[in-house]
């Protein structure tokens, strides 16, 4: 079994936001932050846990 590791979840809020569309906008992954990969707080098929006030997520690949 494959284990995922823990992610720090990215809010949109924590993001500057574009210059062009005022979107948030992800540095990292130079992509709006509804395209990039980051981890959100509400994502379909992730697991979350709070840990010392900071939010972690990770993906639940097994979904039948
Ligand atoms: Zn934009
Ligand atoms: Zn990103």
């Amino acid at each position: 079994m494959k284990k995922n590791p823990w992610k720090k979840v990215v809010f949109a809020t924590d993001l500057p936001a574009c210059e062009w569309c005022g979107e948030p906008y992800c540095s990292k992954h130079k992509k709006h932050y509804a395209d990039c990969s980051c981890l959100g707080p509400t994502q379909d098929g992730a697991q979350y846990k709070t840990v010392r006030g900071t939010l972690y997520g990770r993906k639940i690949s097994s979904k039948k």
